[in-house]
């Protein structure tokens, strides 16, 4: 197939990498000139410009173009480049939300169908690409039930060929589940950062962050992220991440209660109870 891919970052990168490794002739679109040149040297893509023009191919008959820029400009993206193209050409997207972008998109073009690959690095721009990124991963397609039935199937048929776990699901339902297990983690991690930060001895302070290990380390880690990328997430997931976040705070209360009172009992109960269901989240 001759394949897009716009915005060469980690996710583009990547999956640029695998798409040539499969045979896939890849172009690519970027922000900036040397991610272009980059991404073209760690032959990520065949050929790369900073628009369709520059591409110096014949882009107008790409059977599919994968939309990999930050969450933001997805949707401009789509508008700017769906009406150069066949109408026949799949556009599809990789954003961390699904029901902000699912709708506006299809109506851009008549053959989109958003997914969400599950898996990245701490690391972002096309230096963070790398091979097999996607391989064992989740991946969640999330047609609408205007998509085109036929495009999901080469979707769903191209990821399985990278090495993903195909699970297909409504864009709404998407934003909830992902609410539970990477949204709202980003704001608990990032609330427990900023906690430990109140404290009032500076002292303190300082030997906390000279203690702090491996624990602290796993449990800080997605607060301390990009923060646009946070602030893009809550932005357009909003409903479904203000559900989880009460939820959290109730359970929360629940905590504070029980250590309040000396109900050690109950509060042994709590994280027995959290033991047994953590095993059913680690894949
Ligand atoms: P990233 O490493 O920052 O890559 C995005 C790249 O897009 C940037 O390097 C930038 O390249 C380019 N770009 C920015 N604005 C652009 C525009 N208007 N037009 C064309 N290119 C543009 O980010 P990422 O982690 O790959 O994330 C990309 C998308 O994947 C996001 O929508 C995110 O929600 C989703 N996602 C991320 C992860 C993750 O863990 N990171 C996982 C799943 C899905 P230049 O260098 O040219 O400016």
């Amino acid at each position: 197939m001759q394949i897009g891919i716009v915005g060469l970052g980690l996710i583009g990168g990547s999956l640029g990498l695998d798409l040539r490794s499969q045979g896939h002739q890849v172009w690519g679109m970027s922000r900036n000139q040397t991610t272009c040149e980059q991404a073209v040297t760690i032959g990520a893509v065949d050929f790369a410009s900073l628009d369709l023009d520059g591409l110096g191919c014949n882009y107008f008959n790409t059977d599919l173009v994968i939309v990999c820029t930050p969450i933001a400009s997805i949707l401009p993206t789509i508008k700017a480049i769906a009406p150069h193209l066949a109408s026949t050409t799949i556009i599809s997207d990789v954003g961390s939300v699904k029901s902000a972008i699912a709708v506006p998109a299809e109506k851009l073009c008549d053959r989109f169908v958003g997914g969400h690959p599950m898996a990245g690095t701490a690391f972002s721009g096309i230096a963070a690409a790398e091979r097999n990124l996607f391989r064992d991963s989740p991946f969640v397609l999330t047609p609408t039930k205007n998509s085109d039935r036929e495009a999901c199937e080469i979707m769903r048929s191209l990821w399985v060929s990278l090495g993903a776990v195909i699970y297909e699901c409504s864009p709404e339902v998407h934003d909830r589940a992902v609410a539970w297990i990477s949204h709202l983690p980003i704001l608990i991690s990032a609330g427990l950062i900023l906690a430990c930060d109140r404290e009032s001895d500076q002292a303190i302070g300082q030997l906390a962050q000279n203690l702090a290990s491996s624990g602290f380390r796993d449990t800080s880690r997605v607060g301390g992220g990009n923060p646009e990328l946070g602030r893009l997430i809550a932005e357009n997931n909003q409903t479904a991440l203000l559900a989880s976040l009460k939820e959290y705070q109730q359970v929360l209360q629940n905590l504070i209660s029980q250590v309040e009172s000396g109900d050690w009992q109950s509060l042994e109960s709590s994280l027995q109870q959290a033991h047994q269901i953590r095993q059913l989240y680690s894949n």
